[in-house]
């Protein structure tokens, strides 16, 4: 059965998938580093590509293979290719399609290892970046320079929950003979499919809500054929390959990532709703808030709010430490779209090694409290998030 006429969440249920001759229900878990050739012949075959198949899972696998052709429908991309890190997936990509002597610009609001690789090492390959704002898309055009070959960026932002117009930005870089990459692991495949608004690449960090339980790492990367054929060449020669084994538990946080991401979601806005009428809360940050600045974009580009809230309180980092300290039903944890909820103050952790005036100028406040919203009942999430505000004297 053609599986392009089904919905999303049937596909990510019914999708791609290696079946061997025991008829498994479950997709198989084929924890093997080589295969085996029939014949020298046929090994010869494999090894100059004029026969397809699996040789050596540093090149390909069938866990992995089924793992990354799931997401890649999702997406409604061509190919995927997976990557053992989200990390993984945004270096392949730099240095798969950038040379020395090109030009890249990206996002500040970036997550804050992909800051750090940007501003650390591509640059020792001699790829020049330029940083701009994340909504501002005149500074985005005023960036763009004839070395130009590719634009970056995250959306929405951590965690102040700002969009960049994808659409718009994938005009752009086409105008100019780049290509645009957005880093998707903030609202998932199931949320937002860059590549239907016209990115050319899609990356996200699988860790996240693709696994749902934070047991796992991994990354996957889709768009054309064309396109993750050149990444596949470079990933398979520098190995940061994904393990088969993560693959296999990805594949299964895959199957309940729609139903999870919009139970997420409507927590979120729950909690969300709940914060803007405190008295201690003097802002909510949450794109699916109807007075979200950008409303008609989220409408646009987004299937729903996310998970991520990020608020601020009065009294700065102490209280918000004193709230963070109070909550018993958010893990204390930098991981995020995982089915428990978590807590984070950003001013201390995610963006702790910058500058407090850098920090301030991208609106990342002392008393800024960012919230990943699980599965847990909204009404218990309400209730532990008010009688941590309530040690605040307002
Ligand atoms: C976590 C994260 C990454 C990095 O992914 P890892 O799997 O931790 O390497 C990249 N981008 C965003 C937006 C993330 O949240």
């Amino acid at each position: 059965m053609s599986t392009l006429r089904l919905h999303p969440e049937t596909i990510a249920i019914r999708g791609v998938k290696e079946q061997t001759s025991y008829n498994e229900h479950n997709s198989a878990l084929f924890l093997t580093s080589s295969f085996m050739f029939d014949d020298a012949k046929t090994g010869a075959a494999l090894f100059d590509g004029s026969t397809q198949g699996f040789t050596y899972t540093r090149t390909n696998n069938p866990t992995v293979a089924a793992f990354q052709a799931r997401v890649a429908q999702l997406e409604q991309g061509e190919a995927g290719l997976a990557t053992a890190t989200g990390m993984a997936a945004i270096n392949a990509v730099f240095l798969a399609l950038l040379k020395t002597g090109d030009h890249l610009v990206a996002s500040k609001s970036l997550f804050g290892t992909t800051i750090g690789l940007l501003n650390n090492i591509l640059p020792r390959f001699g790829i020049e970046v330029t940083l701009v704002s994340q909504t501002d898309m005149a500074e985005w055009q005023a960036a763009i320079r004839p070395n130009t070959r590719m634009l970056f960026v995250e959306t929405p932002s951590n965690p102040l929950n700002e969009l960049a117009d994808i659409a718009q930005l994938a005009e752009l870089a086409h105008r100019h003979q780049a290509l645009l990459v957005v880093d998707n692991s903030f609202l998932s495949s199931a949320l937002q499919q860059p590549l239907r608004l016209g990115a050319d690449l899609s990356v996200q960090s699988a860790t996240k809500a693709i696994d749902g339980h934070g047991r796992v790492m991994g990354g996957v990367i889709c768009g054309s054929a064309a396109l993750i054929n050149e990444i596949f060449l470079h990933v398979r020669t520098t190995g940061e390959v994904l393990s088969p084994f993560n693959a296999w538990v990805l594949l299964s946080g895959v199957e309940t990532l729609y139903l999870r991401m919009e139970k997420q979601s409507v927590n979120a806005l729950e909690v969300a709703q709940f914060l803007s009428t405190q008295p201690q809360v003097v802002a909510v940050h949450y794109t699916g808030m109807t007075n979200h600045p950008q409303k008609a974009l989220v409408q646009k580009q987004q299937q729903g709010g996310g998970i991520v809230v990020a608020f601020e309180v009065k009294g700065g980092e102490q209280a918000a430490w004193q709230v963070i300290d109070t909550l018993t039903l958010f893990s204390k944890t930098a991981n995020l779209g995982d089915v428990k909820s978590t807590v984070t103050h950003p001013w201390t952790t995610t963006h702790g090694r910058m500058a407090p005036e850098a920090k301030l100028d991208a609106g990342i406040q002392p008393g800024l409290i960012r919230l990943s919203v699980g599965l847990e009942h909204a009404a218990d999430l309400k209730a532990d998030l008010s009688n941590a505000l309530s040690q605040i004297n307002v």
